[in-house]
């Protein structure tokens, strides 16, 4: 029998404090993280380790308890109001939420959980608490890092505060093992945070390739009610300066005084809702469109899921990911396992999500000039698009949920072996 087999958890603690995976990602405080805590889940579960996630109720609708999918069960606390907390204010709700989980705990035998696996530092305090009383170890996904982001915010972007700084410092030092979703991320966690190298495994995560393959375009334009022969350029995610979309609107800008007469083919689609600070300015990029003069070009449609969000990926000929930091970007994998090429920005996770050169293009910078002459090389060359286009299913095909799935299996295994040979609490505060 292998370690893993016989180390696997039966059951998993999965804390999502911050953001439920009942909700529709794309917009607020939901996105990649929300996808990924669905899709591991539902993996894991399916490989006979039954996982309960741990979230926070933000509505009175959500049920207690919701079943997510087989043997994987959403738990929604009672912490704090349902709304007027936004996730800045949510660090005065962990002690609530962690008495919230202990409660749900104490009505099992001892042992019901074998792993807890926390998403972002909020959950990772909580987790670091459930693994001293649980007697259980402690896996912690970062998702993104507050140096990471404050190293390279959008111009006048708030900078994250302190209080996460050094919350995500303590998860780091508390957890048994931590999961980088790219070898970039693993040598932030060493270099920023001074993460042990040997407790970081880089696992790249996934993407459903049975809901995000290429199609017919033409029947994906008529479902959106784009036009048939257009040049179709796509943002995908939830609208905050942090993601930049503006510099997609820029560029097309740029690209329509370049070239006048591509304003009757050019549309530039723009799929999301307001997130984090782009809330308090949730009708931004209808002013900016309105004033570079190209509200005529711009489509703004609100969250997509599903077949509808497959149909946006394959009604753009090209999707545009302008980050100016991101964590992996699992909007260029989907883009691309449906057949669409990406130009994307040179920073985080995202040399690795894109092909450069095969599968995309990617951008080392922001610059109005540069992104116009990246996507202007592809929108006047049908050709050079279509030699990307056919690289991308086979880029995206080097990632899967499964895949991703058996590695954290791994993790839970080695993250058992650190805990079982780590001091005991008694030992710590004698
Ligand atoms: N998403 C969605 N509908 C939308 C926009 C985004 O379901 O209209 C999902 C998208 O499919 C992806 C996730 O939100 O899985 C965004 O993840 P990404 O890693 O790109 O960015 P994040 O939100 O984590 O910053």
């Amino acid at each position: 029998m292998s370690s893993r087999t016989e180390l696997r958890p039966r059951r998993a603690a999965v804390f999502s404090l911050h953001t439920s995976p009942l909700e529709q990602p794309g917009t607020g405080d939901a996105g990649g993280l929300n996808v990924y805590v669905v899709r591991t889940s539902a993996k894991l579960a399916e490989m006979g380790t039954e996982v309960e996630i741990f979230t926070r109720a933000t509505s009175s609708d959500i049920p207690p308890v919701a079943q997510l999918a087989p043997g994987v069960t959403v738990r929604t606390l009672l912490a704090g109001p349902f709304e007027g907390l936004d996730k800045n204010d949510l660090p005065s709700q962990i002690c609530a939420f962690a008495a919230g989980a202990m409660r749900v705990e104490a009505r099992h035998d001892p042992g019901y959980y074998d792993v807890v696996h926390s998403h972002y530092w909020l959950s990772g305090q909580v987790g670091w608490l459930a693994r001293q009383r649980w007697g259980v170890p402690l896996v912690h996904t970062a998702h993104t890092l507050a140096k990471v982001k404050n190293a390279s915010l959008a111009a006048g972007d708030t900078p994250e505060p302190m209080v996460r700084v050094v919350g995500e410092e303590q998860v780091v030092a508390g957890a048994d093992r931590l999961v980088a979703n790219t070898e970039f991320e693993a040598a932030e966690l060493v270099g920023r945070y001074d993460a042990d190298p040997d407790a970081v495994d880089t696992i790249p995560p996934g993407v459903d390739l049975d809901r995000f393959t290429p199609g017919d375009q033409a029947a994906a334009r008529a479902r959106l009610n784009l036009p048939a022969d257009a040049v179709v350029l796509g943002f995908v995610g939830r609208i905050q300066p942090l993601k930049a979309p503006d510099v997609l609107l820029k560029a097309a800008a740029e690209l329509l005084a370049r070239t006048p007469s591509l304003r009757d083919r050019l549309v530039v689609l723009v799929v999301g809702g307001p997130s984090g600070t782009g809330l308090e300015r949730p009708r931004v990029l209808q002013d900016l469109a309105a004033d570079l003069g190209i509200s005529d070009v711009v489509r703004f449609l609100p969250p997509q899921r599903g077949d509808d969000l497959a149909a946006v990926y394959r009604a753009v000929d090209v999707l545009a990911v302008p980050s100016y930091n991101e964590s992996f970007g699992l909007v260029a994998l989907e883009a691309q396992a449906c057949g669409t090429p990406v130009v994307a920005a040179a920073v985080g996770g995202l040399p690795v999500a894109v092909g450069d050169g095969v599968s995309g293009v990617l951008v080392p910078g922001h610059g109005t000039g540069q992104w116009a002459d990246a996507l202007g090389s592809l929108v006047q060359n049908p050709r050079r698009r279509a030699e990307l286009a056919a690289g991308t299913t086979a880029h995206a095909a080097r990632f899967s949920w499964e895949r991703t799935a058996e590695a954290l299996l791994d993790t839970y295994a080695r993250a058992k072996m650190a805990f079982d040979a780590s001091p005991r609490i008694e030992e710590v505060t004698a």
